[in-house]
């Protein structure tokens, strides 16, 4: 569904990603996982349509990723969760249904009310950001991402700005959208979020692909230094 075609990035001519390819296939949850610094936000920006790559090309389903086009369906998560802080859970969730696909807002609440009972948040329909946890507000802002229905929802760290008992939760709702059946992409450095989501492990390091497997496979029998190295960070 998602063809990454050998594509480089540099910055001021200083190389951030090279020559990376690989596919991702639709209802797949890949994980990409790297040391800090790795290219992995950048290559997730270029995969959202955010930045071009500088050489090579990204496409979904055939179609060359560019901003415009896909506005709306590609959902991106990022660390920080993003909420208006005046809009309750529900509104928060509403919004762009509403604004971007001109549905009614009474529809829009609807949909919204039954992601919130979907992913258990409903008790949290009214509730205003500085009422929720970081990891509510995390989930919440999955949800919003998922309210437009994207092809694919693409989460940049999504669990490193919280604690133990959030980052479960939020991977729990990540789990449910693999359920889903959503095509799912998840930047990380922490390779143990992968044990419980992912169907592939890409393992990048200095902006290069050295190792996609299975989360079994990376954890049983390794073939690159840097997929051992994150695996013994992990346990
Ligand atoms: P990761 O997400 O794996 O930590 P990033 O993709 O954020 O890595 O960054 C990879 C490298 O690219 C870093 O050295 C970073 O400083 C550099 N970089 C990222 N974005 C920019 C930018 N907009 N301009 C210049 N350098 C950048
Ligand atoms: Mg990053």
């Amino acid at each position: 569904m998602i063809e990454i075609n050998n594509v480089s990035k540099h910055f001021d001519g200083v190389p951030v990603i090279s020559n990376v390819s690989f596919d991702i296939r639709s209802s797949e949850a890949v994980v990409i996982c790297g040391p800090s610094g790795s290219g992995k936000s950048t290559l997730l920006r270029m995969i959202a349509g955010l930045t071009n790559p500088s050489a090579g090309a990204i496409s979904i389903d055939g179609e060359p990723v560019q901003r415009r086009t896909f506005n709306g369906r590609i959902g991106l998560v990022l660390q920080e969760p993003f909420l208006y802080s005046h809009l309750s859970a529900v509104n928060n969730i509403a919004l762009a249904p509403c604004r971007v696909k001109g549905i009614s807002k009474k529809k829009a609440q609807a949909l919204a009310l039954n992601l919130l009972q979907e992913f258990n948040l409903l008790e949290k329909a009214d509730a205003y950001p500085h009422e929720l946890s970081g990891g509510q507000k995390q989930r919440i802002s999955i949800l919003r991402a998922l309210a437009m229905e994207p092809e694919v929802v693409l989460l940049d760290e999504p669990t490193s700005a919280l604690d133990t008992i959030s980052t479960q939760e939020v991977i729990g709702t990540i789990k449910r959208l693999t359920e889903r059946h959503c095509t799912v992409v998840v930047v990380t450095h922490e390779l143990s979020i992968s044990n419980m989501i992912a169907d592939r492990v890409v393992c990048m390091d200095r902006g290069e692909v050295h190792e996609i497997s299975t989360p079994y496979d990376l954890v049983t029998r390794p073939r690159s230094l840097i997929g051992k190295e994150l695996f013994s960070q992990s346990v």
